[in-house]
């Protein structure tokens, strides 16, 4: 009797289509030129680091995948602490909504230390909510998607502390995954917060009250975060509706202004306001 042994089953086809599907949506950033294992396109270049978008085929027949490379900008002096933190804190991790890590590369004799992760074509949900419409409900399924990676990080006793539309990573239309575990902490089993005593750029308007106030960090500031994750996704991340410097420049627009100190000589006010003119 015939056998159609060699036909595929579907699941296998469905594999190669998503396959097609993400590879076709990486191909916008691949130049022409074709590098079997080179650089392919800076994905990101942020003020410590960079992401870079690589096809890592070790056959060189074609057969590789497309993977995302982070890498701390090129300076002189021992590998900063919180780099290698940050790839070991991801390394721990296995969630469908938290970014894959799968591997790290070392040169120069340790002198540079790559994060090597899969590759999510659509970039951040941030750039992804501005470029494509979508519906609430697919807004939704995001949020709930960050949610449940969320509840497995804190399971693992971590916090994110940088939760933010530009730190979630878009696979496809129906899968999102949390990212950028740089500012990322691990509460010990007795205690509740952490208090942080490195300043450095925080991302001030995703904080609640007691980061702010007192750098204490919990489980319940990264709650406070996601909140305001939630209002970036039904906003679509619109730029106008979000508290960052558009906001500053619009209050000073509108002459909103610091008060003027108690004790100030009004001849000094004078001075101060003709200063803070438009
Ligand atoms: P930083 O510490 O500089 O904020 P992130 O880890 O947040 O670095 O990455 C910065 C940006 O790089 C993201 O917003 C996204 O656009 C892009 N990016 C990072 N990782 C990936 C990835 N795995 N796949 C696709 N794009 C990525
Ligand atoms: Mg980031």
């Amino acid at each position: 009797s015939y056998e159609p042994l060699e036909r595929p089953h579907f699941c296998s086809l469905l594999r190669d289509l998503i396959d097609i599907m993400i590879k076709s949506a990486a191909s916008r950033y691949i130049p022409q030129r074709n590098t079997s294992s080179g650089s392919l396109h800076r994905l990101s270049q942020g003020n410590f680091g960079m992401v870079t978008l690589y096809m890592y085929d070790p056959a060189n027949d074609g057969t590789g995948e497309l993977v995302a490379v982070k890498s701390l900008k090129q300076e002189n002096g021992p590998l900063p602490k919180y780099w290698l933190k940050e790839i070991e804190t991801l390394k721990f991790f296995d969630h469908t909504n938290i970014v894959k890590y799968k591997g790290c590369c070392t040169e120069m004799g340790g002198q540079v230390v790559q994060l090597i992760m899969e590759f999510l074509p659509f970039g951040s949900l941030e750039k992804y909510l501005q470029k494509q419409e979508k519906s609430t409900s697919q807004c939704l399924l995001f949020a709930q998607q960050i949610c449940q990676g969320m509840e497995y990080l804190h399971s693992k006793r971590y916090i994110h502390r940088d939760l933010a539309a530009r730190n979630i990573l878009v696979k496809n239309d129906s899968l999102v995954k949390i990212a950028d575990f740089g500012l990322s902490k691990y509460i010990p089993e007795n205690d509740t917060y952490y208090r942080v005593s490195e300043d450095g750029d925080s991302p001030v308007f995703w904080y609640a009250l007691e980061c702010l106030k007192l750098n204490k960090f919990s489980f319940r500031s990264d709650v406070w975060s996601f909140g305001v994750t939630l209002y970036e996704i039904l906003t679509r991340c619109d730029p106008s509706q979000k508290m960052n410097v558009n906001v500053l420049i619009s209050l000073l627009e509108r002459w909103q202004r610091l008060p003027c100190p108690a004790d100030c000589p009004s001849e000094v006010t004078n001075i101060m306001t003709s200063i803070l003119e438009l």
